[in-house]
């Protein structure tokens, strides 16, 4: 399975990936961790990435594009992959495309969380990560409004809808359904 799940920040997209990537075997790949796991060691990618981290706004695509094809050309990533934050613009998209062309394959589906934006942000303030403070999620989701909500309309085709209001354990149980892995 090759799928991309998408939706506004503080949908659960991480939370219902991880669970995901448990249950259908492969590897979850968030553009997101890969970024802070390069700042937190320091990496040049990593000191490139953290002003755009700390104000909500997109790395740069040459950045995160070369970072998501070294990703997917990794072992692991040949029996499929679930990824998480990335594509996040049209662009992205295109990108993304030739990289699975290169490979030989192509995306199964892309899993849309759909949530109402106003709940979703205390969930955000709640969970306390550095870029969680109520400045840099409104620029995330003006971000997301702008940028990365046109991939619905450009993946029309392939979209799979999810409730994502729902307690986790039912949200993840929707998308299994969804997917014929109840
Ligand atoms: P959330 O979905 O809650 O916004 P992420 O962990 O997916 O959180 O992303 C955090 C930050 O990482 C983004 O605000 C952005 O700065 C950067 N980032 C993640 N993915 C991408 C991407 N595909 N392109 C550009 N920047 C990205």
């Amino acid at each position: 399975m090759r799928l991309v799940i998408v939706g506004p920040p503080g949908a659960g997209k991480g939370t219902q990936a991880e669970l995901l990537s448990e249950a259908l075997g492969i590897p979850h790949v968030s553009t997101g961790d890969l970024f802070r796991a390069n700042i937190s060691e320091g990496t040049p990618i990593g000191l490139e990435a953290k002003k755009y981290l700390d104000s909500g706004n997109l790395v740069p695509s040459e950045v995160t594009v070369s970072m998501v094809r070294d990703r997917l050309n990794e072992p692991d990533a040949a029996k499929g992959f679930l990824l998480d934050g990335f594509p996040r613009s049209v662009e992205q998209a295109q990108a993304l495309g030739g990289i699975l062309a290169d490979l030989g394959t192509e995306l199964n589906g892309v899993l849309s969380i759909v949530v109402d934006e106003d709940a979703v942000v205390g969930r955000m303030l709640a969970r306390g990560r550095a870029d969680d403070t109520e400045d840099v999620i409104r620029n995330r989701m003006h971000v997301y409004n702008e940028e990365t909500a046109p991939l619905l309309a450009f993946y029309a085709d392939d979209i799979i809808e999810v409730d994502g209001m729902g307690e986790i354990a039912d949200v993840q149980q929707q998308i299994l359904a969804k997917l014929g892995k109840a």
